[in-house]
């Protein structure tokens, strides 16, 4: 094999992964790189499923590009022969003035989405498992729904191979330097040349910025799944939504359906600052007592046995909207990265745009929330 590629790529979890098949699948040669096989368990891209959603509560300006994501979802679930989606519709609930309620109204009105605000006795009336305080609504919304984050990573993968991307498992990048226009890219077993590099290591991007870190924290986040403990076909995905709760000022969490494994349900940022090595995977009881807490009040019929729970990472910025811009010393080097808890759903789309990025096309979408400039100490 040749060790000269068009574009190397550094991380396969679900932007890179997504990357790749959309890099190959346009012609260029690919190198795909991760220091893990994946989809594996050490990132920000397991737990068996995550939300897509429309009305987009954190800015209207990704609502054009989820729309897209859908789009290549569908494309990519027609090309595999594999269900990556089911529709359920989404609740987004909390107080009529709160940011997930208000956001999410925003986008639906600037961008003409269809949608409808529920009072709290209609919720109760429509989602009987679901119990809102009396003075939340919710903007209910159809399109929203469930992927399947580790089968959606390995279909991009698959797809990338078969269009003739080189992809190498468990060999981590240790790091790159600028080649004249090109990069070389070093790992421990070997060193390659590319016209372009993407850095999508998300959790490890900033050990591979070769200047000061990006201001990224790392947040551990859990995962649970509880046996219902009552009204069991009324978690049925067919007639239960995904739901998002405000449940106290700026304090979310979410749920889904049953879909055989347990209710899933998890609070959404709230967790601890760590690092992506020393991350603690253990989930201590008390951590399973503050859900439960949240349950008996909002989801009460949820509140049976714990089936499982699995530990993940948020990286995040500041801001909590993504990065996906040139390195800002090296314009062979594109980032796309820290999705701060959201980005799973866009994954498709990142990795359409990486594509246009690599290829110094217009990407044909306003991309102005995830510059690198909004960051002073990237310069
Ligand atoms: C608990 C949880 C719930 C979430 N829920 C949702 C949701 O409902 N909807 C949604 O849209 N998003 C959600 N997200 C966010 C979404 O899952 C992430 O934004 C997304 O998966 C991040 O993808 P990534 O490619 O950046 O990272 P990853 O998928 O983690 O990939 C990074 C890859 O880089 C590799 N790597 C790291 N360092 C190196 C190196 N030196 N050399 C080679 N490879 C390297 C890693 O092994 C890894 O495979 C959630 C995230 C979590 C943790």
């Amino acid at each position: 094999m040749p060790d000269d590629f068009d574009v190397i790529i550094c991380g396969l979890g679900a932007m890179g992964s997504a990357a790749a098949y959309h890099l190959a699948k346009a012609g260029h040669s690919v190198l795909g790189l991760d220091r893990y096989q994946p989809p594996h368990t050490f990132g920000s891209s397991h737990g068996l499923t995550r939300i897509i959603r429309e009305a987009y509560f954190e800015h209207p300006l990704y609502v054009p590009l989820v729309q897209r994501a859908y789009e290549l979802w569908g494309d990519l679930e027609k090309e595999s022969g594999r269900k990556l989606f089911i529709q359920t519709g989404g609740l987004m609930i909390g107080p009529p003035e709160g940011v997930l309620v208000a956001g999410a109204k925003r986008s639906a009105e600037e961008h003409k989405l269809q949608y409808e605000l529920l009072s709290a006795a209609e919720i109760r009336r429509r989602f009987p498992v679901l119990a809102p305080d009396e003075k939340m609504v919710a903007v209910s919304e159809p399109r929203a729904g469930i992927l399947f984050p580790e089968l959606a990573i390995q279909t991009h993968l698959d797809l990338g191979i078969k269009y003739g991307a080189d992809l190498r498992f468990n060999e981590p990048v240790v790091r790159w330097e600028p080649d004249g226009d090109g990069v070389r890219v070093f790992t421990a077993s070997g060193v390659y040349s590319g016209q372009k590099l993407l850095l999508s290591a998300g959790a490890w991007v900033n050990s591979l910025l070769s200047r000061p870190g990006l201001p990224l924290t790392v947040e551990r986040q859990i995962l649970f799944w509880f046996e219902p403990k009552s009204s069991r076909d009324r978690f049925n995905p067919q007639i239960c939504p995904v739901h998002i709760w405000e449940y106290a000022r700026h304090r979310f969490f979410y749920g889904f359906p049953d879909l055989g494994d347990g209710v899933k349900v998890a609070i959404h940022h709230e967790g601890e600052l760590t690092d992506s090595e020393s991350i603690s995977r253990e989930v201590a009881a008390v951590e399973i007592e503050n859900i439960r807490t949240i349950l008996r009040r909002f989801v009460p019929a949820a509140d049976g046995a714990l089936k499982s729970a699995a530990v993940c990472i948020y990286t995040n910025t500041p801001d909590e909207h993504f990065i996906l811009d040139y390195h800002p010393d090296h314009r062979q080097v594109l980032i796309a990265s820290p999705c701060s808890g959201h980005g799973f759903k866009f994954s498709p789309v990142i990795g359409e745009l990486a594509t246009k990025l690599l290829e110094d096309k217009t990407p044909g979408f306003d991309l102005s929330l995830f510059r690198m400039n909004r960051f002073r100490t990237a310069g």
